[in-house]
């Protein structure tokens, strides 16, 4: 993945923010001003067995959640057929799905039914990259890591930032941690990322198929202030900027494999498992071999995250090293002319 940058000026300058004042010492006059967000999009069951996502979007539908002040909620229950099957995906990882370059790919009745659906949702909450595209989407999964909350971004999103920084502020029952993905827009292959704005909340550990009340009380609280802070930023509260810590992915390590059969010959070692997040260093042990001999991080340090994830053993991903960095982003307030 590429290297890691603090905001980005450029692109700020291209969606009309302000131009003029140091994004380093942020003070109220450097106040970015962006549009209201009318309208947001929350998207549960993307992969069908994370229950947090399905059971809460169900909740919301249920009570009916299709307003919030001057913001309109759209609830999505994005994978439905994955959803009957408590499966993650039917015919392929639907969450890969959204590149501009697969939704423009033309859909035949032979296509993977995550494309179709794709599609589908490209629809109700895009076109990716339009006028007409939801301001904000909230795309809810689990994971089988013990992550505790983790908020997943694009750092230029000033939005997501901004969101993460409050969320982190007031939640205290779980560690709150940024993952920053740095991915072209274009090449985001991530749900949200067909909204104006985009995140991804990731509760866990939790395994597939189950739902924890532990891990759904986060989850809600989590959505209940990301609504909090949208009607805040809407009816004029400036958010002051500032630093984030974010985890930056660098690198993904597989398990040790058999060389001729490909089968894996080695588990997450017990003294990494569970310990997502704190840093590893050269001589850590990561694996423990089937025979007993433990195999030991040699890179450089870094920070493991997904450590052991259910669906990453498909992925040949035995974890994600992510590099720790920081963030200085500007204060952000609502361009008064807009209106709601
Ligand atoms: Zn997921």
């Amino acid at each position: 993945m590429s290297a890691c940058l603090k905001f980005d000026t450029k692109k700020a300058k291209e969606e009309g923010h302000q131009e003029e004042g140091s994004l380093t010492k942020t003070t109220k006059m450097d106040c970015v001003s962006l549009p209201p967000l009318s309208k947001f999009a929350i998207c549960g069951g993307t992969h069908g067995n994370e229950m947090t996502g399905i059971h809460l979007l169900r909740h919301l539908q249920k009570h009916k959640v299709e307003k919030a002040g001057s913001v309109s909620i759209t609830t999505v229950l994005s994978n439905p057929r994955a959803i009957d099957a408590c499966k993650r995906y039917i015919d392929t990882d639907l969450n890969r799905c959204f590149t501009h370059t697969l939704l423009r790919t033309p859909i035949t009745d032979s296509s993977p039914y995550e494309l179709q659906r794709a599609h589908e949702l490209n629809a109700i909450v895009g076109p990716k990259g339009s006028e007409e595209a939801v301001d904000l989407i909230c795309d809810l999964h689990n994971t089988t890591a013990n992550m505790g909350l983790c908020v997943i971004f694009n750092s230029t999103d000033l939005m997501a930032l901004h969101i993460y920084k409050y969320i982190k502020s007031k939640i205290t029952s779980v560690p709150v941690r940024a993952i920053d993905t740095r991915e072209p827009i274009s090449e985001n292959y991530s749900l949200d990322s067909v909204g104006k704005y985009g995140f991804s909340f990731e509760v866990g550990p939790q395994p597939n198929g189950v739902l924890r009340a532990d891990v759904f009380n986060v989850m809600k609280e989590a959505v209940d202030l990301t609504i909090e802070w949208i009607q805040q930023f809407n009816s004029g509260v400036t958010f002051d900027g500032g630093e984030a810590e974010t985890y930056c992915p660098v690198n993904k390590v597989d398990y040790p494999r058999d060389p001729t059969t490909n089968e894996i010959t080695a588990a997450i070692h017990p003294e990494l498992q569970d310990n997502d997040f704190k840093p590893l260093q050269p001589g850590d042990p990561i694996f423990q071999s089937f025979a007993g001999e433990t195999v030991k991080h040699e890179g450089k340090g870094l920070h493991p995250v997904f450590i052991n994830e259910c669906a990453y053993y498909e992925k040949r991903t035995a974890f994600i090293l992510a590099e720790k960095i920081t963030v200085t982003f500007p204060s952000i307030c609502v361009k008064k002319d807009c209106g709601v």
